[in-house]
């Protein structure tokens, strides 16, 4: 039976189901080209605004799977445990957590993306490190796996090429924000790699995709039930997007934030998220079983240097410069580093991760259109965080820009992004909860264990 593509978008923009059929035949086609992107903008709108049930989503994420080759990690030794987060401002916890993770004696196999949205993106920023390779072949993604314990990777062509076109597609199409077309999209992706487990970084807040607490843990609880479905031990972590992640934001700095990180000088917030998502993953692997200890385990590696050993050849082994570890100044910088100063005393009540993500855009860290190209050392460095007490003239941001002549409007645009109140401001909470299949537990208990 062949359908109709107009006939399709017309069931979809009215709010019926598709049958999986009809999906297949979609999907298919538009990987094909034989659907121009401007139906498939439509149909996307329509699930954007309609909604898929339960059923459709599965079905959309194992047909987007299906769409390319399956990585097989059969032969690598030990627990394969992948990682991935739905988007945030400032999130530079892979470079801190794989490593970390790897140094415990799990594998940790990444496919990333580029910065989507006003997003940043884990290849982008890696590629600030000189001659850092993020395009793997299948045999060479194994051989680093196998090799360093952790290794990240671009979708090459074969790999999930149904999420590669409709990704690009939806960062144009203002449709990223909807929970069934992120959840087959991460969980395509997650699904097509033979590990045994995955742990998601599911933000909330208003740098996340999706914003409201409620919305989040239903995209959470979506993503844990096609996992664990499939077989794979699946952990998600309901974490703070409101203010962006640690202090810096922008790809080269982020890369020396992490580094900053392993080195046992990470920012509290960044800290929090590497141990959640990273015992997350230890329990997912079966190394421990519970949180408390987890955690103590990633601390002694961190401290005792194991993880960062483990980043440098990492970095090694994708033909990066690891020298950049300890000599920041091998790293891409900007041509100015200009101060935004607080106009008044109080608390800062406000860092607005949305705003902040789209003028980081602006500064030339991330991209406009598709074609941009991104200027690595570019971004901001806040000095203060929410909660933080300040004072008239005191310096808020770095700015870390090439270009003076729209320094005026980065101004601006940072300036309604922060907010400050005469009245004293708690710092926020971190992390919210953790999903798995047993259901939804809040950090504050699981935290009263240790
Ligand atoms: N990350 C992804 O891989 N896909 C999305 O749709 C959003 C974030």
């Amino acid at each position: 039976m062949t359908f109709s593509i107009y006939e399709i978008i017309s069931k979809k923009r009215d709010g019926k189901e598709i049958s999986k059929r009809e999906i297949e035949f979609i999907i298919k086609g538009y990987v094909k080209d034989e659907i121009p992107d401007y139906q498939m903008s439509a149909i996307l709108m329509a699930i954007y605004i309609k909604g898929l049930n339960d059923r459709e989503s599965s079905d959309l994420t194992e047909i987007m799977m299906n769409s390319g080759d399956y990585i097989s990690l059969d032969g690598i030794d030990g627990k394969k445990i992948d990682k991935h987060s739905t988007g945030g401002v400032g999130d530079k916890i892979s470079f801190i957590v794989c490593p970390l993770v790897a140094s415990c004696g799990v594998k940790v196999p990444m496919l990333s993306g580029r910065a989507l949205g006003h997003t940043g993106g884990t290849l982008d920023k890696l590629e600030s490190i000189p001659g850092m390779n993020v395009f793997l072949s299948i045999n060479r993604f194994k051989h680093v796996l196998n090799n360093v314990g952790m290794v990240v990777s671009g979708q090459t062509e074969n790999i999930v090429p149904a999420d590669r076109k409709l990704y690009a597609l939806r960062d144009s199409t203002a449709t990223v924000g909807s929970i069934p077309l992120i959840t087959s999209s991460i969980m395509s992706k997650k699904l097509a790699l033979g590990t045994d487990g995955i742990v998601l970084d599911v933000k909330t807040g208003k740098g996340a995709f999706i914003q409201k607490e409620k919305n989040c843990i239903l995209l959470c609880k979506t993503m844990v039930k096609i996992g664990e479905k499939a077989n794979r031990k699946t952990i998600g972590v309901i974490t703070n997007m409101n203010q962006p992640l640690g202090k810096s934001v922008g790809n080269a700095l982020e890369i020396i934030e992490s580094i900053e990180s392993l080195k046992g000088n990470g920012p509290d917030d960044v800290m929090d998220v590497t141990y959640a998502l990273g015992a997350s993953m230890i329990i997912a692997a079966g190394i421990e079983k519970d949180y408390s200890k987890a955690i103590k385990r990633l601390k002694q590696r961190l401290n005792s240097g194991e993880a960062l050993e483990r980043f440098k050849n990492f970095i090694k082994a994708q033909g990066g410069d690891d020298r950049i570890c300890n000599n920041y100044n091998l790293l891409p910088k900007s041509k100015y580093k200009i101060e935004l100063r607080s106009g008044k005393d109080g608390y800062i009540s406000e860092i607005d991760a949305f705003k902040i993500g789209m003028a980081a855009v602006y500064v030339g860290a991330g991209r406009i259109k598709k074609e941009d190209s991104i200027e690595h050392g570019t971004g901001f460095i806040f000095n203060k965080k929410k909660g933080d007490r300040v004072k008239k003239d005191e310096i808020l941001v770095y700015i870390h820009t090439n270009n003076k002549q729209n320094i005026e409007e980065i101004k601006e645009r940072l300036k309604s992004s922060i907010k400050i109140s005469s009245n004293k401001v708690s710092s926020p909470q971190t992390i919210f909860y953790i999903v798995d299949k047993q259901g939804i537990h809040s950090w504050d208990q699981i935290k009263t264990d240790f």
